[in-house]
């Protein structure tokens, strides 16, 4: 009989970790998650018409274990729109990384852009220089702002590429966020190759983009994934572990929990060996992000169909109707804790609508507009913040997500890899 192994949580993490352990042959996986949605914070949204995602993601060509895990589960890359990295802004701003190896992709980008001046090429090509000279080490770990400041970027240069890409990596203010993950992601991005810093938008919703697919390879392959399914709390006896909430009668050999942060600490707490782990999560701290749904005769958006927004509440604008979505729907990102959060849903949309009145002359009013808040989007990437390991001093017990110890902030690659580590983990202790 193969172990069985219980995964709790069906979002990316989970799924990628159970699928990775399903690939071993070696183990029977049950996944079991609270909601009636898989996807976690990354899934469609159904009481909506047209239906939409709880949040507008973009992946980049970094996201190389995620790409790797969709594929092994018969996921085509053409549900992702590619884009040469194009960080452009309706006035006219607009740097496109050519499509040439490394460093050259970057450094024709920054001599082609339009709106910068050469004080500002210069500057941003010395970021990068001297950064992959420190290779990409920041020490000691302090706010991007200071980095920002300590390496002379001009202002608008903070204001149209670093802040704003701080916001969509980290969903944390430049003020507040680690200079040594945003170093990382661009280390692994920007200066990695045009094939790394492609952005990389999904055609399809975020359920369908990975858990859906691994959910029915996982199926076809004998293994169970239990949606409406919460597991309230879990309970060791003698080395075997048992799930209010799963079917009574299974005992699991090992479990991973793969839910977010706050909802994996109370899980943990009957344990006092995790008491230390429990700390560590519970110390971590969260950022909202917002996503203002709105829906057009027809879309402003004539260039790229990703565009930075300027002067608030919205830094970035999708255009989901080129994106496989309806025809003139717009997605209007509004990341990172902000003047903004506390107003209701109704003034946001109206400040989105606003913003978007100044950026495109001539805007109608849209036919349909829908907001959708998620508080605790991501863990606040601070520097120096404590991630607490995949393994935990309790033998058997796992825990899988994006906020656990990495290289990258809470994104879908750091939740995938960190689902395979936990994998890894769980088919090496059964050695
Ligand atoms: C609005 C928004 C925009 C974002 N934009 C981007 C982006 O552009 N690019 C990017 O890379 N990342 C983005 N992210 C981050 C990304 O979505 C997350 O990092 C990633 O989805 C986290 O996955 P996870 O599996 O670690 O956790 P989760 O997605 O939180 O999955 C945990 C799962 O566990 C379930 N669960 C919880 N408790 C239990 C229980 N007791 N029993 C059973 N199941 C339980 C939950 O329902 C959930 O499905 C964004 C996030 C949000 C919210």
């Amino acid at each position: 009989m193969k172990p069985d192994v219980a995964v709790i949580g069906g979002g990316y993490a989970g799924l990628a970790c159970a699928v990775a352990l399903a690939r071993s042959e070696r183990v029977r996986v049950t996944v079991f998650e609270s909601g009636r949605v898989l996807g976690g914070r990354a899934r469609v949204v159904t009481r909506h018409d047209p239906p939409v995602d709880n949040g507008q993601h973009i992946l980049i060509g970094a996201y190389t274990q995620l790409l790797q895990t969709m594929r092994q589960v018969g996921v085509s890359p053409k549900l992702l729109e590619t884009l040469p990295l194009t960080i452009a802004y309706p006035d006219g701003f607009e740097l496109r990384a050519a499509r040439l190896p490394a460093p050259l992709h970057l450094a024709v980008g920054l001599a082609r852009a339009r709106g910068l001046a050469w004080s500002d090429r210069l500057a941003a090509a010395q970021l990068i220089r001297r950064l992959r000279r420190r290779h990409w080490q920041v020490s000691p770990d302090r706010p991007v702002a200071e980095v920002l400041d300590d390496l002379g970027q001009t202002p608008t240069l903070r204001a149209r590429l670093w802040e704003p890409l701080c916001v969509a990596a980290l969903n944390t203010p430049a003020s507040e966020a680690s200079a040594q993950v945003f170093a990382n992601v661009l280390r692994d991005s920007l200066a990695a190759g045009s094939a790394a810093s492609e952005l990389l938008i999904p055609r399809v919703d975020l359920s369908e983009l990975f858990p859906v697919p691994a959910t029915r390879w996982l199926g076809r392959r004998g293994h169970d994934v239990r949606t409406s399914d919460a597991i309230r709390a879990i309970r060791v006896e003698d080395g075997v572990f048992w799930l209010d909430g799963g079917p009574s009668w299974v005992g699991y050999e090992q479990v991973v929990v793969a839910t977010a942060p706050y909802h994996a600490a109370p899980l943990l707490e009957p344990f006092a060996a995790l008491a230390g782990v429990r700390e560590s999560i519970e110390a971590l701290d969260h950022q909202p992000i917002t996503t203002v749904y709105l829906r057009y005769e027809n879309s402003p958006l004539s260039g790229p169909p990703m565009v930075g927004l300027v002067d608030g509440p919205a830094q970035w604008l999708f255009d989901r109707g080129r994106l496989g979505g309806p025809r003139g729907l717009l997605a209007a990102v509004v990341s990172a804790r902000s003047r903004y959060d506390e107003l209701p849903h109704e003034a946001l949309e109206l400040a989105v609508r606003r913003q978007l009145e100044r950026a495109f002359e001539r805007l109608p009013m849209p036919t349909w507009i829908r907001s959708i808040a998620e508080r605790r989007a991501t863990f606040s990437c601070r520097p120096g913040i404590a991630r607490p390991d995949n393994r935990t001093p309790l033998a058997g017990l796992w825990l899988a997500g994006d906020y656990t110890r990495g290289p990258y902030p809470a994104t879908l690659e750091g939740a995938v890899r960190s689902g395979l580590a936990a994998a890894r983990g769980v088919l090496a202790s059964l050695d």
